[in-house]
This record gives C-alpha cells, sequence and structure tokens, in this order.
C-alpha cells in the first residue's frame, strides 16, 4: 500500500525545514505521495519538487489557504493545484497581504504585556514579513524564556482573549475553494477536529463547504483522535467528500508525528489521491 501524506510546512510559511529537507524527511518516513502545503504561499514548491525527483517519490503542488468563516478560522488545502494559475496567485498574494499589519498589531499587544520586540524578533523567524504569523512569534518568545515551548506560548499569550490575538478577516471559504478550483487543484477542509465549535457548527461549515465546491476532508492528521478520525470518515460518506490524509508537519521539536507516520484512512473512505493514478 502507498503511504500518502498530503499536508506539510516548509520554512517558507512556519515549517522548520526547507522544501529540500522536508522532502528527505519523508523519504525517509517511507512516503512515496508527498505534498507540500505552506500555508498562503506556492514558493517552496519547485524546491520540493525538485528534491522529489531525485528521491522517486511524487510531488503533488498544494497550499493551505487562510480563511474566515463565521466567527472562525479554518484552513482549506488545495491540492494539485497550478501554482501559476493568476486566479490564485493573485488571491494569496490578497490573503498574504494582511499578515504584516496583523503583526504589527500584535507585537503592540505583546509589548503591553511585557514582551517588546516582537514583531523584529518574530520577523527574524520567517521568510519574509508577508508570511509573518503566529508561530514566528512564538518561537521568538521562547526564545525569549518567556515559555517553554511553542505550545505554551499559544496558551498563553497567541489566542482568543490573550494579549498577542489580533482577530483578522482572512479569505471568504468561497473565494478560498474557487482560487483552488480555478487553478485545477481539489478543496480539502483541513485539521477539521481542531475548530472551537459544536456539532451543528461543524455541520454547517460542511454544508457551506461542500456547496460552495470543496470536495475533500482530512479525516486522518496528527491532532485527531481515533473517535475522530472514524466521526470524519462518516462525514466524508455522508456529505459525499473524498476523504485525505496528512501529518501537517512543522518540524523537529514542534511536530511528533514525522511526515507519513499516519494511521491508514477507515475503510469506508474513499482517498482523495485516488483520482491522480
Ligand atoms: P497564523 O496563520 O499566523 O494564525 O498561524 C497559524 C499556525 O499557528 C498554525 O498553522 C499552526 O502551525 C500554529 N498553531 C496554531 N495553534 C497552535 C497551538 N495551539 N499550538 C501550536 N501551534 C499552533
Ligand atoms: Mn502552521
Ligand atoms: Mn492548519
Ligand atoms: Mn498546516
Amino acid at each position: 500500500m502507498r503511504n500518502v501524506d498530503l499536508h506539510c510546512h516548509s520554512t517558507v510559511s512556519d515549517g522548520l525545514l526547507s522544501p529540500t529537507e522536508v522532502v528527505s524527511l519523508a523519504v525517509k518516513g517511507g512516503v512515496d505521495v508527498l505534498a507540500l502545503t505552506d500555508h498562503d504561499d506556492t514558493a517552496g514548491l519547485q524546491e520540493a519538487r525538485t528534491a522529489a525527483e531525485s528521491h522517486g517519490i511524487r510531488l503533488i503542488s498544494g497550499v493551505e489557504i487562510s480563511v474566515s468563516w463565521d466567527h472562525l478560522t479554518v484552513h482549506i488545502v488545495g491540492l494539485n493545484i497550478d501554482p501559476t494559475h493568476p486566479e490564485l496567485a493573485e488571491g494569496l498574494m490578497k490573503v498574504r497581504g494582511g499578515r504584516l499589519e496583523r503583526a504589527r498589531k500584535m507585537a503592540d499587544g505583546l509589548a503591553a504585556a511585557g514582551i517588546p520586540g516582537a514583531f523584529e524578533g518574530a520577523l527574524s523567524f520567517a521568510s519574509s514579513d508577508q508570511m509573518i504569523g503566529r508561530t514566528h512569534f512564538a518561537r521568538y518568545i521562547v526564545e525569549q524564556g518567556k515559555a517553554r515551548n511553542v505550545s505554551a506560548v499559544f496558551k498563553r499569550y497567541l489566542v482568543k482573549g490573550k494579549p498577542g490575538y489580533v482577530s483578522h478577516r482572512w479569505a471568504e471559504l468561497g473565494e478560498a475553494i474557487s482560487w483552488i478550483r480555478a487553478a485545477g487543484g481539489i478543496a480539502v477542509l483541513a485539521h477539521p477536529g481542531r475548530y472551537k465549535v459544536g456539532s451543528a457548527g461543524l455541520r454547517a461549515l460542511l454544508e457551506d463547504f461542500k456547496n460552495l465546491g470543496g470536495e475533500a476532508i482530512e479525516v486522518v492528521t496528527s491532532n485527531h483522535t481515533q473517535v475522530q478520525v472514524h466521526r470524519f470518515a462518516d462525514y466524508a460518506q455522508h456529505y459525499g467528500l473524498l476523504a485525505s490524509r496528512g501529518s501537517d508537519y512543522h518540524g523537529p521539536g514542534e511536530s511528533f508525528t514525522l511526515p507519513g507516520r499516519l494511521g491508514p484512512l477507515p475503510s469506508i473512505c474513499k482517498p482523495v489521491w485516488q483520482a491522480w493514478s
């Protein structure tokens, strides 16, 4: 059976490894089909493709788009996209464009909470000011000795109600899905188990997602329990969605599920990757 991992990050967004290093690690983990899915940016795909070709594995072009839906931020992964498609490229540029101003506001909030210099500090961990995000702030705050690790920083400073949190309007759900489809890709609802929403809210999200042209849902991902895996497999079947599998790997010391080291999709699922083989 093939080992397919359709969600991971590189230094282009908030991963710790270069695209080449991510591909090497995936090869070590036995992955035969890998998608690089950096947040809101496709700049790592060319390097990843070269690395994948040298190892003889298949690289699927991907991206993970930040979306605002209702009062939530949700992530939509686009798989098998043409990253040069103008509608997608322009859409992603627009989404990245909001990050700089948000980061300045985050830094103001953190300064007021006794953490000065966070904008410059976070920027030193980011590939560009367009791609600056909460993970880069978290790494800076750990470096400053204000928290033990990245996940402790999120809890204390970077989630709703905390001093470094700034509410932000990302892409609309329909926009993200239409950019992905225009670029020939499949839209996947990422890590559905992570959204802070009840089951009625989740069903409303899935209904909107499906009606707007979304085609798949991540059933197996690093933070899903077995109960969630089966729950989302049932949702996939109920809504007529394909199922995806992805580690959401960000880097050593931060992600404890290595690329490809995930359980299989439940047998009732239709794998999203079947369309490509
Ligand atoms: P941003 O797009 O700037 O809001 O950052 C979102 C990213 O922050 C996610 O893709 C994760 O990599 C990371 N993240 C979000 N919540 C947490 C958390 N509780 N612990 C660790 N990392 C998190
Ligand atoms: Mn991330
Ligand atoms: Mn995500
Ligand atoms: Mn991700």
